[in-house]
């Protein structure tokens, strides 16, 4: 994977180098299969595993980039947004002289699956929480809940260090329908019947409803602009991610889309500066 500076007003947009250069833009519309992760298809090409890195391009603040990539996934990494985050800090990153454009929630917006709840609510600044439900002792040990106003939180380090997880036996089952071939203590937390199996533990006590914020944010982002609103996830994953944000899109009187002339006019600019560098 390749990352180039794109112009203002290009959003992100993903180049398959291997298939003569096909361009496929993330968009709620585009997403194709939300099975363990989130896939986006344009004319027959696809993209898959997305969601880390536009999560990681939300918590920086980049709108317009270009995102080469010479086959069909993004790589995975560690599992987290962190490595992603870390690299374009190393380069750096520069601001355009269009004014950033954010959509706004106007009213709420929910949808369901079974017991499972995904919403967006009006909030001045963006705030994202989720509950997790599973019966499991592993999981039990861990909070199952978690709320972030990125006002007071700072998404590099609360957020972006947060890893896939999954548990052993599922792991087994989705080898069987040809997923997660590449999964790995290396990029992912493991968990057994009784304990969390990677050596190193976890990196945050509530790592896995961290990634689950950590997702939703990626999913969400395929909007194409940051969010002032407040998301809330009950047992959700990639699917209602992406049926809210299209629910969103039909529903034209429940946001619009405004910019700001100068900063001191934004509320609740989200925190985007670490307060580890
Ligand atoms: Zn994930």
């Amino acid at each position: 994977m390749t990352l180039r500076p794109a112009d203002e007003n290009t959003g992100i947009v993903f180049v398959r180098s291997d298939l003569q250069n096909a361009i496929v833009r993330a968009r709620p519309s585009g997403v194709s299969d939300t099975t363990l992760s989130t896939t986006l298809s344009e004319n027959g090409v696809q993209v898959a595993t997305v969601e880390h890195l536009l999560s990681a391009l939300w918590g920086l603040g980049i709108d317009n980039l270009i995102v080469e990539l010479n086959s069909e996934e993004v790589p995975i990494m560690d599992g987290s947004a962190a490595p992603f985050v870390d690299m374009i800090r190393s380069v750096g990153m520069k601001s355009q002289k269009a004014p950033r454009a954010f959509v706004r929630i106007k009213r709420e917006i929910r949808v369901t699956q079974g017991e499972a709840l995904a919403l967006l609510k009006p909030f001045p600044g963006f705030k994202a929480s989720y509950t997790f439900v599973a019966d499991h002792p592993v999981y039990d040990r861990y909070p199952k809940e978690a709320e972030f106003d990125f006002a007071r939180v700072s998404y590099v380090d609360e957020v972006s260090r947060a890893r896939s997880f999954g548990l052993i036996r599922d792991l087994n089952q989705a080898r069987a329908i040809n997923r997660c071939l590449g999964s790995s203590l290396e990029n992912a937390v493991g968990i057994d019947d009784v304990k969390v199996i990677n050596e190193e533990g976890l990196r945050y006590d509530d790592e896995f409803v961290k990634h689950k914020v950590l997702d939703a944010i990626g999913d969400l982002y395929l909007l194409g602009q940051p969010m002032l609103g407040e998301f809330h996830g009950y047992m959700s994953g990639h699917t209602l991610n992406n049926k809210l944000a299209q629910a969103l899109l039909r529903c034209e009187d429940a946001w619009d889309v405004v910019s700001f002339e100068n900063d001191a006019e934004m509320p609740g600019e989200p925190v985007l500066i670490p307060s580890t560098v």
